[in-house]
């Protein structure tokens, strides 16, 4: 397929917010790619170049796009920063700079190469070779290779692969909406999306899953297992504010294991080989080689996919310790100085694959003993702390006793038959009741940050009050919740305004706000907000379509940031809008 085609699709899906046309649009064009390209399609149009859990991304710096269209066009940085001010969009920026390009002002070696068509996969490798150019000089040969590439194509198309290169494509078409395409394109229907998507989940890998069906069918799709080295999509937990309504939520029986308050981890062995990916799915394999190291010192079998929570932990003391501890293992340099400053511990939960087989279709007390079968305890490792509950006052007691030992609350599972594992579902078969849920003033949520106003006084010159949303998983939309200005120490601002300056944009088409505000960012950054209640808004579009009125929104009132910068989640994975629909009904009852 040439790029000029895609390019095109791409176009017309700029033009509508309108999902099933978004659907319709995109099927039209994918249907007549081949299975050797239908994978880096779908990567691309999703803006990766990999899989996340691969960890190789296109992620160049504006001012390095800048430069190339410069380059490419024959103008200074300065007129090319003034057109960008003025749209607020590189794309359009590339558009206009190409269309307006006079013939003599072409590089010298483009004009032989003008006519050229590239197809998309020649535009991946390109991608891909900008990619991994590093060290001394790889600034100067990405900016030459892009403009290189600038200079051979359409207009249209360096709208597209300048906002590719610099991660800002913004066409609005999340994995759901791309399995759907797929599923319509090859298959005539919408209706095999599910199929797709018991695929992806079980790993992680929209290449895959996209070349498979173009490859070898539906039915090869459907039979598609677990791997190990492919994360699994992570299971998740609906929230829950009373131990009457947990146990309500399991007819009377129930399996409770303490809450850890830590970094989910999925761990992949095979032989000494020995794979961490955080619940994003992000490879964090480097971050942590002293638990690579206790896994081969603990595992019974050679080979296994299981899950748990790193938690940071004083053995001295024998005590789990806070959050903000384990948070700072989260960095990719001077890792073996932080390893002896802040040393860890691993509570094993669940197991997803041994012996050969994936264990996602077991049950819950199955694949919970599976685990003494893989693994060892020991000073290093534990097993997640379990009871079997059958009555509210044992809920209760064994919450206390969680958060006595430095968890955050306790998880409630299902026992019963059918207990499986959902991969990348937030199902009722997991609930979570935490120590903030039970005041009912202080119930958190991850959110996004949207947008900023600048902000007075102290603040001035920094982004002083925050929009924040939460995603909308039925409309793939980002909608509004709150604006926040309290719980911020000066260093916070200072960081968020370092963080997010490189992510202002014009509004993002994904975000669905009544509310403005005077700068909007690439919807990124997740953190933690406590508020007093939620309400019902005529500001704010979160919720809107499952409340009553058109116009009814939900907005959280009194909102005050916790000081926790949720790095573990994905944008996509914030506090749902239809989590919090079903808290405010809590609330309300
Ligand atoms: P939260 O921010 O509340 O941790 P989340 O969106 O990351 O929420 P949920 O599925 O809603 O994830 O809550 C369960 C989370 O709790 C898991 O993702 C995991 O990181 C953590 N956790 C801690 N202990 C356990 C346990 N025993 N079983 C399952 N998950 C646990």
């Amino acid at each position: 397929m040439k790029f000029k085609d895609l390019s095109q699709c791409y176009f017309k899906l700029e033009k509508t917010q309108k999902k099933l046309e978004m659907v319709d649009i995109l099927a039209d064009t994918i249907q007549g790619a081949d299975s050797k390209e239908i994978g880096k399609i779908a990567l691309l149009t999703l803006g990766k170049l990999y899989p996340d859990f691969i960890g190789i991304e296109l992620m160049l710096a504006e001012r390095m796009a800048i430069k190339s269209l410069a380059i490419a066009t024959g103008k200074s940085d300065k007129s090319v920063q003034a057109l960008l001010d003025e749209s607020g969009d590189l794309g359009k920026t590339a558009h206009k700079l190409l269309e307006n390009k006079p013939q003599s002002t072409l590089l010298a070696f483009t004009k032989q190469e003008e006519q050229q068509e590239l197809s998309v996969l020649d535009i991946w490798e390109i991608f891909d070779s900008i990619a991994k150019m590093s060290g001394e000089g790889s600034s100067d040969r990405k900016i030459r290779t892009l403009s290189g590439l600038i200079s051979k194509v359409s207009p249209l198309e360096a709208r597209y692969i300048i906002r590719m290169v610099c991660g800002q494509l913004r066409l609005g078409v999340a994995t759901q909406l791309l399995l759907e395409a797929l599923s319509l394109a090859k298959t005539g229907t919408r209706e095999n999306k599910g199929v797709l998507e018991r695929a992806y989940n079980r790993t992680s890998d929209i290449e895959f899953v996209a070349s498979t069906l173009f490859a070898e069918g539906l039915e090869k799709i459907s039979k598609v297992e677990v791997k190990i080295f492919n994360p699994i999509r992570v299971m998740l937990a609906q929230r829950v504010s009373s131990s009457e309504e947990l146990l309500e939520r399991f007819g009377g029986k129930v399996a409770l294991e303490y809450k850890y308050d830590g970094l989910r981890v999925q761990i992949h062995k095979k032989g000494t080989t020995v794979k961490l990916f955080s619940r994003k799915p992000e490879d964090i394999t480097n971050q942590f080689p002293d638990v690579i190291e206790f896994i081969n010192n603990a595992a019974k079998e050679d080979e296994f996919i299981i899950e748990g929570e790193i938690v940071a932990y004083d053995l001295q003391k024998d005590k789990i310790l806070p959050f903000q501890q384990v948070s700072q293992r989260k960095r990719k340099h001077d890792i073996d100085k932080k390893i002896s400053e802040v040393p860890v511990r691993v509570y094993l939960f669940d197991s997803l694959y041994a012996f050969g087989k994936s264990e996602i279709e077991s049950d819950y007390f199955d694949r919970r003993q599976l685990l003494e079968k893989l693994v060892e305890t020991n000073n290093n490792i534990q097993y997640s702390h379990q009871t079997v509950a059958e009555n509210a006052d044992d809920i209760e007691n064994f919450f206390q006793q969680a958060l006595e030992n430095g968890c955050e609350g306790v998880m409630g599972k299902d026992i019963s038959k059918g207990s499986s594992y959902q991969a990348g579902a937030r199902g009722w078969n997991w609930v979570k009741y935490k120590a903030d849920y039970v005041d009912k003033l202080s119930d958190s949520f991850d959110l996004v940050i949207l947008g900023a106003d600048y902000g007075k006084g102290k603040r001035a010159g920094l982004y002083g009050t925050f929009l924040m949303g939460s995603f909308d998983m039925i409309d793939a939309v980002y909608k509004t919740f709150t604006k926040v200005a309290t719980g911020f120490s000066d260093k916070n601002l200072q960081y968020f305004y370092d963080v997010l300056k490189k992510l202002e944009r014009a509004k993002p088409k994904e975000i669905l706000s009544d509310t403005e505000c005077q700068i909007w960012f690439e919807p990124s950054i997740v953190i933690e907000v406590t508020g007093a209640e939620i309400t019902v808004s005529q500001i704010h579009t979160c919720a809107r379509g499952l409340l009553g009125g058109k116009t009814d929104g939900l907005a959280l009132r009194f909102p005050r940031f916790t000081g926790r910068i949720v790095e573990d989640k994905a944008p996509e994975d914030s506090t749902s809008n239809q989590e919090i629909h079903t808290i405010y009904l809590n609330q309300i009852r």
